[in-house]
């Protein structure tokens, strides 16, 4: 019994912490970015938007970590594309997977509007290390 509430204690730790990162990071896009998906660039509510790191948040060492480059604010559905590698930017153009072909997943733009030398680091990792590999499985 004492070892579970312990636990739960650990647990609660980790989460508030967290939480209260991630509530940071989204309160930082709402203040300094449009209100639109960075990928499918259609405008959204804020509270539709998503706070989505173009490196993978669980292997981001603490600089990174740090690093509002690495965030974007983007729609469920592209963050979710996005987070598979289904879908990639490779020198600020949207690449599409060639599983995506068969579905109803149409983007009009195929360049990243704000992409630059500061987050192109973050969107080449995912690129190869995510797209071309698919080393994350959800
Ligand atoms: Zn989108």
């Amino acid at each position: 019994m004492i070892s579970l509430n312990f636990t739960k204690t650990i647990q609660n730790r980790f989460f508030n912490k967290r939480y209260i990162s991630q509530n940071k990071l989204r309160k930082y896009l709402l203040n300094n970015k449009d209100n639109k998906c960075v990928l499918c660039n259609n405008y959204f509510p804020y509270k539709i938007l998503e706070a989505a790191h173009l490196k993978p948040r669980k292997i981001l060492n603490k600089k990174e970590n740090d690093d509002y480059n690495n965030v974007e604010l983007m729609c469920r559905n592209c963050h979710k594309f996005y987070d598979l590698g289904l879908i990639t930017v490779f020198n600020g153009t949207i690449i599409k997977s060639k599983e995506l072909l068969n579905y109803d997943y149409n983007l009009t733009n195929k360049y990243i509007d704000n992409y630059n030398y500061k987050n192109a680091l973050y969107y080449k990792y995912h690129f190869n290390e995510i797209f071309k590999k698919k080393i994350i499985n959800i």
